[in-house]
């Protein structure tokens, strides 16, 4: 039997009590992105309890992320860690009394059936629409409740999607657009917290059935002092909701994908690489680091960080076509 002495500031919560946090234990959430905001929802729900946490990330801590990304530290950022592994090694020293699962990789609609299928919840900690649509529709499919979360400059968004009502693309019918991002805007540190918490919340009320559950779209601009929600309808033309699940179409996988704001695209590559056999070649013209969980190099004005699974995120390009002749060039396929 666990011992659950540690929640006590939580189980005496009587909207929780004793029967709750040994659910919470026993309670399984995807996090879909260690950012800005799966970083704050995965450390408070470590904290709260919640037995089983997967964690998903794509990409490695730099500097810039500091700022707002509550679990990593400079060490982190010097050696360039994954941000799933950083996040684990350090909810680790949290809580080692709850399952923590790291996994490097991009969710893609070839694995996201795989990561969500044995969760309780799913939480939204990405910052573009195309992840969004695909988390709303594996979601659907497999009838798991989601929660999406939002922040730029000081507003942010949150609404939990439960199996029935509206989706994502009831909400958003159309792939938003505009150009803007965190890296053009900004971000505030506390925005994301508030939007992040929000989500953690939403999930502990979803695992613990409980009543108060705000199903409405909420947004708030933190700066300006402005708080709304509004209740959405299902749209009755909605593909997703009519079983259509197009971003679940596995297509999409290969081509490159544009990382928020920072001229890097992630190359999905063609499957495992041989670093140590690259490290030995690249040495020759440029600077290699390697270790059990990446090369990255840098040379001949290229740059890139490449995953044992062949994905490689490739820096210092401005389309897609540049990102795929920089992999073809230096690491084949
Ligand atoms: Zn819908």
């Amino acid at each position: 039997m666990t011992d659950l002495s540690r929640y006590a500031r939580q189980s005496v919560f009587n909207k929780i009590g004793a029967d709750g946090q040994r659910k919470l234990a026993q309670s399984r959430v995807a996090i879909v992105g260690m950012g800005a905001l799966g970083t704050v929802a995965a450390s408070e729900l470590a904290r709260a309890g919640v037995g089983f946490l997967r964690l998903i990330d794509r990409d490695y801590v730099e500097l810039t992320n500091l700022q707002r990304q509550m679990l990593f530290d400079e060490a982190d950022a010097a050696d360039g860690t994954p941000k799933a592994i950083a996040a684990a090694e350090h909810l680790r020293k949290i809580n080692s009394a709850i399952i923590l699962e790291p996994v490097v990789s991009d969710f893609n609609a070839r694995n996201a059936e795989t990561l969500t299928r044995d969760v309780d919840v799913v939480i939204d900690g990405t910052d573009n629409a195309a992840a969004r649509y695909l988390i709303n529709d594996v979601c659907r499919k497999l009838a798991k409740p989601w929660v999406y979360g939002g922040a730029l400059g000081s507003v942010g968004a949150v609404m939990t999607f439960l199996p029935d009502g509206a989706c994502f693309r009831c909400l958003f019918p159309d792939a938003q657009s505009g150009g803007e991002s965190c890296a053009t805007v900004g971000v505030l540190n506390m925005l994301t917290g508030v939007v992040a918490s929000l989500q953690a919340a939403d999930t502990l009320k979803i695992l613990l059935n409980s009543p108060s559950l705000d199903r409405r779209y909420r947004t708030f601009d933190l700066w300006n002092n402005v708080f709304d929600a509004i209740e959405v309808a299902q749209n009755p033309d909605c593909p997703c909701c009519n079983g259509d699940y197009t971003h679940l179409n596995a297509s999409a996988v290969d081509v490159p994908v544009s990382l928020c704001g920072r001229d890097a695209y992630q190359v999905a590559g063609r499957g495992a690489v041989d670093s140590d056999a690259l490290a030995q070649r690249l040495r020759g013209i440029g600077n290699v680091k390697l270790n059990a969980f990446m090369l990255v190099f840098e040379g001949g004005g290229a740059g890139f960080t490449l995953f044992p699974d062949g994905r490689a995120i490739v820096k210092n390009v401005k389309s897609a076509d540049a990102a795929l002749s920089v992999y073809a060039e230096y690491i084949g396929g």
